[in-house]
Formats: C-alpha cells, sequence, structure tokens
C-alpha cells in the first residue's frame, strides 16, 4: 500500500482539517453506517441529515455555552454574505452602525454596511497598517449605534483582540471567521457572531452565525427570504437545500474539538504554538514580526525578512521541504504561518527548524 503524503498546510482558508476526521469521512463516503447511502446523496429533509443538523447545533451550543436565546444557523454565502446581511437584517432607516475597522475584512464589511446604511468607524488602525488592535482610549462610539461592529481575528495582517471591546449596552457584532473556537468565546456578550466555517470549523460552503433570538423581528418582512436572518431562523436553517456535506463535517470538526477537552485546552494548545512561532521570530533580527506584540494573532503569524527576494526563496524552499501555504496575502507580502486549531504541534517544529537553516545559509 502506499504511505499517505500529507504536507504541513499553513494555508490561510480553507486550511488544514483533523485528519482524524478526513479519514472518518473518506471511510463512510460511499456509505454511512447503518443508512446504506453517501451523505453526498441524502435529501436534506430526510431524518439522517436532521440528526446530523441537531447534533452539529448541540455539539456547537455545548462548546461555546451558548444561552438558550441565541438562535444557531448554518448559511451560505460565506461571510463575505454576512457583511450585507448584517446591515440588511440590523441597520433600520436612518441608524448609524459602527465599525471597528482592523483589516482588509473589516474594511469590506464597512464598505458593504455602507451600501445599506450610515456606517461612521469607531476606530481604525489604518495609519499603522492594521499592525496592531486599537486602545480602548481610541475608540469613539455613537450613542444609540444600531451595533458595533469587530473582527475578532485579522486572517491578513496577524492580529486579533485579545479582550472584547466594552461598549456598553450597544450591541456588538463580531466576525470570527478566523479564530472561531481556537479560545473561549462569550456569547451572551454578542448579539451576534458569523464565521465563514474554511478555518477553523470545516470545509468551504457553510457559514455559522450565532443571533439572538429577539434581534430576529428586526429583520425587514421586504427582504429577500434568503438575506433574512428571520427566514432561516423560522426554517431552522432549511429554507432552501443547506449544504449538506460542510455541515456534516462541521458537526465531526466541532465534536473533534470536543475531544480534545473543549475551547480551554484548544487555546491553551494554540498558545502553546503560536508562541514557539514567535520565539523563532524574535530570537534574532534575521526575520521581523510584522504585528506589534500586544495584537499578536494566536491562529496567523506574519512576519518578515530582510528583502522580498529572500522572502520569494523563503517561501519556495519550504514548499519543497513540504511546508505549503507560507505566502503572505497579496495584498501585504511577506509570510503568513496559518496555524489554526487541527495544525500539528509537528509543523511547528519543522517550520522553526526551516528557519533556523535557512537564516544559517542566507542570514
Ligand atoms: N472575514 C475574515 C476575518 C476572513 O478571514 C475572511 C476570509 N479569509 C472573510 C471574512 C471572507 O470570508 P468568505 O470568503 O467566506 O466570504
Amino acid at each position: 500500500m502506499k504511505t499517505l503524503t500529507r504536507v504541513f498546510n499553513f494555508s490561510s482558508g480553507p486550511a488544514v482539517l483533523p485528519l482524524p476526521v478526513l479519514e472518518k469521512a473518506q471511510k463512510d463516503l460511499l456509505s454511512l453506517p447503518g443508512v446504506g447511502m453517501s451523505i453526498l446523496e441524502v435529501s436534506h429533509r430526510s431524518k439522517v441529515f436532521e440528526d446530523i443538523l441537531e447534533e452539529t447545533e448541540a455539539t456547537i451550543r455545548d462548546l461555546a455555552g451558548i444561552p438558550e436565546n441565541y438562535r444557531v444557523l448554518f448559511l451560505q454565502g460565506g461571510a463575505s454574505l454576512q457583511f450585507s446581511m448584517v446591515p440588511m437584517n440590523l441597520l433600520a432607516n436612518g441608524a448609524t452602525a459602527d465599525y471597528l475597522v482592523t483589516g482588509v475584512w473589516a474594511t469590506k464589511a464597512a464598505e458593504e454596511a455602507r451600501k445599506i446604511g450610515n456606517v461612521h468607524v469607531a476606530a481604525t488602525t489604518k495609519a499603522e497598517q492594521f499592525s496592531r488592535i486599537p486602545r480602548v482610549e481610541e475608540i469613539v462610539l455613537t450613542p444609540g449605534a444600531a451595533y458595533v461592529h469587530m473582527t475578532s481575528n485579522n486572517t491578513i495582517y496577524g492580529t486579533e483582540w485579545k479582550d472584547l471591546p466594552d461598549i456598553g449596552d450597544l450591541l456588538l457584532v463580531s466576525d470570527t471567521s478566523s479564530d472561531m473556537f481556537s479560545r473561549p468565546i462569550d456569547v451572551q456578550r454578542h448579539a451576534l457572531i458569523y464565521a465563514g466555517a474554511q478555518k477553523n470549523l470545516g470545509p468551504a460552503g457553510v457559514t455559522l452565525v450565532i443571533i439572538r433570538e429577539d434581534l430576529l423581528a428586526r429583520s425587514p418582512a421586504s427582504l429577500p427570504a434568503m438575506l433574512s436572518y428571520a427566514v432561516h431562523a423560522e426554517n431552522r436553517s432549511r429554507y432552501n437545500t443547506p449544504p449538506v456535506f460542510a455541515i456534516y463535517l462541521m458537526g465531526m470538526v466541532v465534536k473533534w474539538i470536543q475531544s480534545q477537552g473543549g475551547l480551554a485546552p484548544m487555546a491553551k494548545a494554540n498558545e502553546d504554538k503560536a508562541a514557539r512561532l514567535y520565539a523563532e521570530i524574535d530570537r534574532s533580527g534575521f526575520y521581523r514580526g510584522t504585528a506589534q506584540r500586544d495584537s499578536r494573532s494566536m491562529m496567523n503569524v506574519t512576519f518578515r525578512l530582510p528583502s522580498e527576494d529572500l522572502e520569494k526563496e523563503f517561501v519556495q524552499k519550504a514548499a519543497e521541504a513540504g511546508l505549503d501555504g507560507l505566502k503572505g496575502h497579496r495584498s501585504v507580502g511577506g509570510i503568513r504561518a496559518s496555524i489554526y486549531n487541527a495544525f500539528p504541534e509537528s509543523g511547528i517544529d519543522a517550520l522553526t527548524a526551516f528557519m533556523r537553516e535557512f537564516e544559517r545559509r542566507r542570514g
């Protein structure tokens, strides 16, 4: 039998998935145990899928301690559609929404909201190339704002909010696409949380939305059905055909997180992995981290080398050594190592060893 070859996948998303999840999906692909059909072939109205949906939601509720007055939705259109759905549902005529602009995705979220209503940039670190999270005193909120939108982890710049901003009684909406379930999350402090699955939660094709139930009353009846949280909630994410396979896989990923002990142990493992990588970056002057220290992300570790030529060579040689996907986002360049929940510690060993060797030869 040919042995399985898997590289270390540092991609920002779609990204590495837990191997036991892939193995189980492969094993069950032709015939789900007790069902006799592939998950790719079952009806979204079948009891089989009903059970999968229920179990996935129950696991998610358990992991994050989601209170009863929140609904869990499985939607499509990626996190990008949420950039539009959030204001379409929650930003009433004449009201203003506050945006904490900490990177490319936060900027896009604000741009989409501007097409729907008034947007106020409550804080931005653009002048510092989004190298840090805004400080408390820099945040200027609009009294009576419809909501405050934040991006908990900035995938491209490698920064994350260490604590939720204090916004008083206002509603907090958070794009958690690149750090969902990488650490404990205080759901009760949020009005709405959304996350595209393809980093920490599963494959591309499904977007997790957690919304406080009373907010469903705000969805205007005039909204197209597919854009209305109220419609999706009322139909328990089956107003139309949901992404059955992606939800099935997400169900297995969240169970895998549970089997690792849940979110607190996950955070500890992620902190350890990131700390080892940052220590290597800080060890000599050859590598330079781009995020300011107090804002460093545990998920996306961004750094530069002394020249763009060296960065190009680094990415190429790393790929040859089985370290894939280290090129930074096209808008910022440099190196980005995305080390989500499922990224193994042995991959950190491999990258730090490679970094030392590269520095020895080129430094
Ligand atoms: N928000 C964040 C924080 C992201 O990292 C991304 C994708 N990388 C998006 C939004 C956009 O997600 P999607 O491609 O699922 O629309």
